[in-house]
């Protein structure tokens, strides 16, 4: 089968390793990729939102699968775009509708289906200028901390937690009545503040049925000891090792499954990965919040720990055929370390080349993120530009073979964690 891929990231890169390997994919392509996807395929030169060079390329290469990689297009609508396109009928596609991709697109959408289905959350309101003085009063009779969203998409940085009711009045105030997060913040949610551990829970998903794949962790501040500025992500673990088997059958039970019928009640069409944040608070699961897609950098984990053929599942998936379907997981750990651009989070310069790719470390991947083709050349293009992740008997080894693989690069202004992983060791 031909397969296309969307997207240009580490995850993409990974999620590109990994469907190479199947017997079942015949050309993988790649849009618009990077120079670690250009070595397991062709990489063409179109965004993620162009639909219709998406459409295009789906007719002109005989694609049978399209795996849309970020949130981005699934909440523009891509795939009810294609799904009109007659000539297109036999496309198979891993990413939910329009509509079910609001549970990534709008934290409103998302929490109200959570209530709707019993899903444990955070107790929330929702407010816009309508309401915008009750949601003062909310305010100011709220318990602190207490945590504001932008109801869309921001990048990240829309949600605030804010320590003192002054600061959540100020930010409340900045988000409905000076659009701090233009039409995101037009309506903004204000929700309950959970203290407990966070992790990252992915399912596959045919709309009916599902299966789980391996659980990993994330660490999203710049800084050592999770101090600092929020990013992308600065590195992943898997397994997490306080989901044990009692937890996640919780998670299983209260959240992945009720998630899962929800879907099919509401009539959502939803064939893709579906991405629980979760947070485990006095050992019960509650759910901070649902992405339409894999994580980036959980993927570069999750990935590698994998040992079924990803293509026949993900074609299993689109064809609403998953019911049986199993899992077969590497029990060894996995952790990514990700390689940044000095500055990132904030301002930084880019276009330096990257040296030592070529070295290659036993039991480490290097997937590339932020990275371009310039001559012979490899050079930095992103705020997050290298990953590397190591296998292992132990999350320590594991550790260890991430850091080593990473020793091998250098380019200007490199800076990466050494610490990920640092509270289990
Ligand atoms: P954006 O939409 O701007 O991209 P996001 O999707 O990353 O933001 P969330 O995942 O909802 O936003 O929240 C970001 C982080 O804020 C979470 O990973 C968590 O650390 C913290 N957080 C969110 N909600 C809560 C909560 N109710 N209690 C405690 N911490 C929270």
């Amino acid at each position: 089968m031909n397969i296309l891929l969307l997207g240009s990231g580490g995850r993409e890169h990974a999620l590109a390793w990994k469907m190479a390997q199947s017997e079942h994919c015949e050309n993988l392509l790649i849009a618009p990729g990077n120079p670690g996807t250009a070595e397991l395929g062709t990489n063409l030169p179109f965004s993620v939102t162009d639909f219709e060079a998406i459409k295009n390329c789906c007719l002109d290469k005989n694609i049978g699968l399209l795996v849309v990689g970020p949130e981005e297009p699934l909440v523009k609508g891509l795939v009810d775009f294609l799904k009109k396109e007659a000539s297109l009928s036999h496309l198979l596609i891993i990413g939910p509708s329009q509509e079910a991709a609001q549970l990534e697109g709008s934290k409103a959408y998302a929490k109200a289906f959570m209530q709707r289905h019993g899903i444990p959350t955070a107790a929330y309101q929702e407010f816009t200028a309508d309401n915008f003085e009750l949601g003062k009063q909310y305010i100011q009779q709220h318990s602190l901390p207490i945590v504001l969203k932008a109801d869309g998409l921001a990048a990240g940085k829309g949600v605030i937690i804010a320590q003192t009711h002054q600061e959540a009045l100020r930010e409340f105030e900045q988000m409905i009545q000076q659009s701090k997060f233009g039409e995101a913040s037009k309506k903004v949610v204000i929700e309950q503040f959970l203290d407990g551990i966070e992790l990252s829970v992915f399912a596959l998903t045919d709309g009916k049925n599902y299966v789980l794949l391996p659980e990993a962790k994330d660490y999203k501040r710049i800084g050592e000891g999770d101090t600092g500025l929020n990013t992308g992500g600065m590195g992943a673990i898997s397994p997490v090792p306080f989901a044990d088997d009692a937890f996640m059958q919780k998670v299983i039970q209260k959240v992945v499954e009720p998630t899962i019928a929800g879907l099919a009640k509401d009539n959502l069409d939803y064939k893709g990965f579906v991405f629980f944040g979760l947070i485990k608070v006095a050992g019960e699961p509650y759910v901070i919040e649902y992405n339409c897609r894999m994580g980036d950098p959980e993927t570069e984990v999750v990935m590698p720990r994998l040992k079924s053929d990803l293509v026949p599942l993900l074609i299993a998936a689109a064809q609403q055929k998953l019911e049986g379907a199993t899992v077969e997981t590497d029990e060894r750990f996995a952790a990514t370390i990700v390689a940044v651009s000095g500055g990132y989070p904030n301002d930084y310069l880019t276009g330096f080349e990257i040296c030592g790719l070529e070295e290659e470390v036993e039991d480490t991947i290097i997937f590339h993120a932020g990275t371009k083709a310039e001559g012979d050349n490899i050079v930095t293009k992103g705020g997050r530009v290298i990953c590397a992740t190591g296998l292992g008997d132990t999350l320590k080894e594991a550790i260890k073979k991430s850091k080593q693989g990473m020793r091998q690069i250098q380019f200007s202004g490199m800076y990466y964690r050494r610490d990920i992983g640092y509270e289990f060791k």
